[in-house]
């Protein structure tokens, strides 16, 4: 439970003073959906973060003013000039103010007299701040952002202003004053920073810097590298990186198993593989083998390009499994992809006598309990499906080894947490992930997890020629591919991300069809995301025979397809996509004896961006150059699309900025725990707090669970 100290950051924004329906409801739409609950809390206020700063210093004299630029000056209240009668209905309500060198009006539309003339009578001295303006010849300052009595101005008029990023209808003055009460309610903590480390920074505490991000007084407090906002990321990371170090102190656990290379199945296949491991491959295999040897869990991600043959590597580790007389799962982000997965391993079982079975959600009645029962009794020594399998807990002898094909999603690392009572609970874990992800975002979402890289790719892939070509040159791309099926290549075409919208993509997609049939007949197949689950099978089948020359899909084959005769991937709307996205489409081609090519069809103009992405993907296949350079094009939070990826937003902390933080987080986060294993400690308590103040109260929960 949530210590009642914190309660009142975490109450709605309507406990605060000065915020009725109204301002709660434009407070809702500006920070809900960030944090994704249901209502703006005292906490989502202080983590908006100011991105400028307006000058109010005051100016001596009306004189000096500058016409067209905000000015702050203490004037008198000469007279009042009510719109209505004169000029008629509509003309604003104006208020001449005036000082010894010189006058101006305020102008108000739409005002209520009788709340101005409370607001500045006439004779009463007041400090008016707003952009003074020339009107016909007369200066003007319409609709003041602030008017304030003189003797109280320099309390209630803040002479630099934060700037916040706003919603239609909240006004910067009225966030303001919700963020300064919002302060009001942050109690005292004590500190979670060791002493040493916030004394070499040079860090305010926690609520000081809290203080200070709303209050700056330069631009350089608007930085990253401003004190309060190093503070406060490094807090960010610190829970972030203490919450993954506990979910993986969880995780590790030991087993009291200890699988032992038994060579008799692992030898099968490999005498049966067509090829030599990698040295790469031959590496990670001997890391997991130490892995599953050792009594600690493993918990372990083998990280690998497209095409770098990351399936071989799970298929033997899960021979080490069987072959120590226990089961082995091997789970899939889609059907398509466990359905080829349970192909490519299925073709090692008359070898080495592995059973291998299939189970998504097309096994049903019948078949399904057939296969269930079958790997509770032990019948099944490996089990191939979809990702879904996880939630579901499913029986069997003894699952010891369960293989988790990620591609390229984030956040398993919460989620293996909370799946702890699925399928393979307490088995020994190994995630495979296809991204090439920087060692920035490899920390933050799967924290210290003990990684093995495939850099090296299977011998023979020939570089891809890859090209961009404007749309407007389509005719000729199609001569080429005409030419190109005509001395048997096979082609991937795939249409672009149109909206957020799968009917949109899919109309497209179906036009590029039709159009491609029409001219190159029936050699022409066409797969997408709404096909029912056995048409899309029956098409992918009919590429990977040769039966079709061109598949024209939508993005759905990114997920790793695997058909070594293609040779030819042509991206339309290339500009559209990410770079994360294009090497993935790109490296479905170039695993075959002959030479392969990829198109990038973009539509003029390009942005500034868009074509240094381009560029970016022409010049190298180098995945982690690819990911390092996603990361600077497009920053941390909206790498490999953040919303589906499960890769944790953070609210002050960016990426690659406080890229050092996050590493002095990660041995903070990990002596700490070292130390004191159950937080339990007199400076646990502390530790706690934070984790509570950054939402990671399901790593509290875990810990206290023991
Ligand atoms: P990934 O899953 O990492 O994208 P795959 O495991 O699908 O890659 O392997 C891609 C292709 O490379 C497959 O056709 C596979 O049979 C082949 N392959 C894997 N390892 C080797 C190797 N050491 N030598 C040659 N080919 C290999
Ligand atoms: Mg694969």
């Amino acid at each position: 439970m949530r210590p009642p100290r914190l309660a009142p950051l975490f109450a709605t924004v309507r406990a605060l003073k000065g915020v009725g329906p109204k301002v709660e409801g434009l407070l809702n739409k500006l920070v809900v959906p960030r944090h994704q609950g249901a209502h703006a809390r005292a906490i989502d206020l202080l983590w908006q973060l100011p991105v400028g700063l307006v000058d109010r210093a005051i100016v001596p004299r009306i004189a000096d003013a500058k016409v067209g630029a905000l000015a702050t000056l203490e004037v008198t209240v000469a007279e009042h000039r009510p719109g209505g009668g004169r000029r008629g209905a509509s003309a604003p309500y104006r208020v001449l103010v005036e000082d010894a060198s010189g006058a101006f009006e305020l102008v108000y539309f739409n005002a209520d007299p009788a709340y101005l003339r409370r607001l500045l009578p006439v004779g009463s001295t007041r400090l008016v701040s707003g952009k003074l303006e020339s009107y016909d010849g007369w200066l003007q300052m319409p609709h003041p952002d602030h008017v304030a009595a003189a003797e109280q101005g320099a309390s209630t008029l803040p002479l630099m202003e934060p700037i916040y990023p706003l919603t239609t209808g909240l006004s910067n003055t009225v966030l303001r004053k919700a963020i300064g009460e919002a302060l009001t309610q942050v109690p005292p903590l004590p500190e979670w920073i060791d002493a040493g480390f916030l004394a070499k920074n040079a860090w305010p505490s926690f609520g000081d810097a809290m203080q200070r991000l709303h209050a700056p007084q330069d631009d350089a407090d608007l930085l990253p590298s401003a004190p309060a906002r190093e503070r406060l990321a490094y807090d960010e990371l610190l829970a972030n990186q203490l919450a993954l170090a506990i979910i993986r102190q969880r995780l590790k656990k030991r087993t009291g198993r200890r699988i032992a290379a038994q060579g008799r199945v692992r030898k099968a296949i490999m005498d049966a593989l067509p090829f030599a491991l990698t040295g790469a491959q031959r590496r990670a295999l001997a890391e997991i083998d130490a892995d599953l040897a050792s009594p600690h869990r493993m918990l372990r991600l083998l990280q690998g390009d497209v095409g770098s043959g990351k399936t071989v590597v799970a298929l033997l580790a899960m021979a080490n499994a069987v072959g120590a007389g226990a089961q082995a799962a091997l789970m899939a982000p889609t059907e398509l992809l466990a359905r080829q997965h349970f192909a490519t391993i299925g073709g090692f079982a008359d070898a080495s006598g592995l059973r291998v079975a299939l189970l998504t959600g097309r096994e049903r009645g019948r078949e399904r309990t057939a296969i269930l029962g079958a790997l509770k009794t032990g019948n099944i020594d490996i089990l191939i499906g979809t990702h879904a399998l996880f939630q579901e807990s499913i029986q069997s002898r003894d699952l010891a080894l369960v293989v988790i094909d990620e591609q390229h999603r984030f956040g398993v690392h919460q989620r293996l947490a909370l799946q702890a009572k699925g399928t393979g609970a307490g088995a020994e874990l190994l995630v495979m992930t296809a991204t090439p992800i920087p060692r920035t975002l490899l920390l933050t979402s799967y924290g210290d997890m003990d990684v093995s890289r495939l850099d090296e790719k299977p011998p023979g892939r020939k570089p891809i020629a890859t090209r961009t070509v404007p749309l407007d040159r389509l005719d000729e791309i199609i001569d080429g591919v005409e030419r190109a099926i005509g001395s048997g290549a096979q082609v991937y075409w795939v249409c672009p991300l149109i909206a957020e919208s799968e009917v949109l993509d899919l109309a497209a997609a179906e036009e590029r069809y039709a159009a491609l049939r029409a001219r190159l007949g029936d050699k022409v197949g066409l797969v997408h995301g709404r096909l029912a689950g056995k048409d899309k099978d029956a098409v992918m089948a009919q590429f990977a025979s040769g039966a079709l020359a061109i598949l024209v899909s939508t993005t759905v084959i990114e997920v790793g397809v695997d058909v070594p005769n293609a040779s030819i991937m042509i991206i339309e709307h290339a500009e559209r996509f990410g770079l994360a996205q294009l090497h993935q489409l790109r490296g479905r081609v170039g695993r075959g004896v002959a030479e392969s090519s990829c198109v990038l069809l973009y539509r003029q103009p390009l942005g500034e961006t868009a074509r240094e992405r381009l560029n970016v993907i022409r010049t190298t296949e180098d995945g982690f150059i690819i990911a390092e350079e996603d990361l600077r094009l497009r920053g941390g939070g909206e790498v490999l699309g953040t919303r589906q990826s499960g890769l944790p937003a953070f609210r002050v902390a960016t990426l690659p900025e406080h890229q050092e933080l996050l590493e002095a987080a990660r041995d903070g986060a990990r002596l700490r725990l070292t130390r004191d294993p159950g937080l339990k400690g007199k400076d646990a308590e502390a530790l706690r707090l934070l984790l509570y103040l950054f939402e990671r109260d399901d790593a509290v929960r875990l810990i206290s669970a023991g």
